[in-house]
């Protein structure tokens, strides 16, 4: 499958820098997050904060707002929580084993093996929904259960060039094969099982790409996306903030504790603060 990359290949900036730390960065942005949408933000953060250590020595509201409109924000403390543990216990450097990158915060199997792919080619598959789907359509034309398809993929790098193979299945399940898939222009299409047998959609029914997200409208993910939005421009206190996003003021005081507890935001008497914010609150 990797011999379709010339073909569908997404133009993305991120893709061949083979600096490890901006390929980590870009990868836990795209962390449920579409892959236009990381553009600016990785371009931005890449501007501030080139490097593990210049990272790990920022203030903690500089990450944050940093992360701009991506969402998720406790990403962003994750990854600042991994580039201290880079500079603590790698002397500063990205490791390329799967298995230690797994074990730095709010890294999951999927980056772990993206970070190795692309950063150091290891020949490790990247399983993400979109290639879940390839998988089980192209491939075997059943469903796929995770660890089946983890296998999969991983026999499938073996031999090819890693990164090149891993991001032209990332861009054939993101460009073609979508839930609904585009099959008249895929370039898998004189290839694919299931086109070739027809039946029921195998991926529907795989483990691997059922992972469907609540809705994002009036959800406590808004909401909190909302709070860090208004704390970016300086602290303030929770009835203000309350006013300022439209919800009521027990909503916001839970979120606000929410996001203390994953050591994003700060709240004493006088404001709620993104961590390590030492402006004067407004409001
Ligand atoms: S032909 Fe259709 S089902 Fe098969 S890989 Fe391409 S888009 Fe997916």
């Amino acid at each position: 499958m990797g011999d379709c990359a010339p073909t569908i290949a997404r133009d993305l900036p991120w893709i061949g820098v083979g600096d490890p730390w901006a390929v980590l960065v870009s990868e836990v942005m795209l962390q449920q997050t579409q892959a236009a949408r990381v553009i600016e933000p990785w371009r931005r953060f890449m501007e501030s904060l080139p490097t593990v250590d210049a990272c790990a020595d920022a203030p903690r509201a500089v990450v944050i707002a940093l992360w701009g409109g991506l969402g998720y924000n406790r990403r962003a403390g994750y990854l600042q929580d991994t580039a201290r543990v880079l500079v603590e216990e790698f002397d500063g450097h990205v490791p390329s084993d799967p298995d230690a990158l797994r074990q730095l915060p709010g890294v999951g199997g999927y980056t772990a093996n993206a970070v190795a792919s692309f950063a150091f080619g290891e020949r490790v598959g990247v399983l993400d929904t979109n290639v879940g789907r390839v998988l089980a359509r192209a491939l075997v034309n059943r469903p796929l259960g995770r660890s089946e398809a983890q296998r999969l993929a991983d026999e499938l790098v073996r031999g090819r060039d890693s990164a090149a193979h891993n991001q032209a299945m990332l861009d054939l399940g993101a460009q073609f094969c979508t839930a609904t898939p585009r099959c008249h222009t895929c370039p898998m299409a004189s290839r694919c099982a299931w086109r070739a047998a027809g039946g029921p959609d195998p991926a529907q029914r795989s483990a691997a790409v059922s992972v469907r997200q609540s809705a994002f409208a009036g959800s406590d993910r808004q909401c909190r996306g909302r709070i860090i939005a208004v704390l970016r421009d300086g602290p303030t206190n929770p009835d203000a903030l309350s006013i300022r996003i439209a919800e009521p003021r027990e909503r916001v005081e839970r979120l606000i504790a929410a996001l203390v507890g994953e050591g994003l935001v700060e709240y004493d008497v006088h404001a709620v603060r993104l961590v390590d914010d030492t402006r004067e609150p407004t409001g």
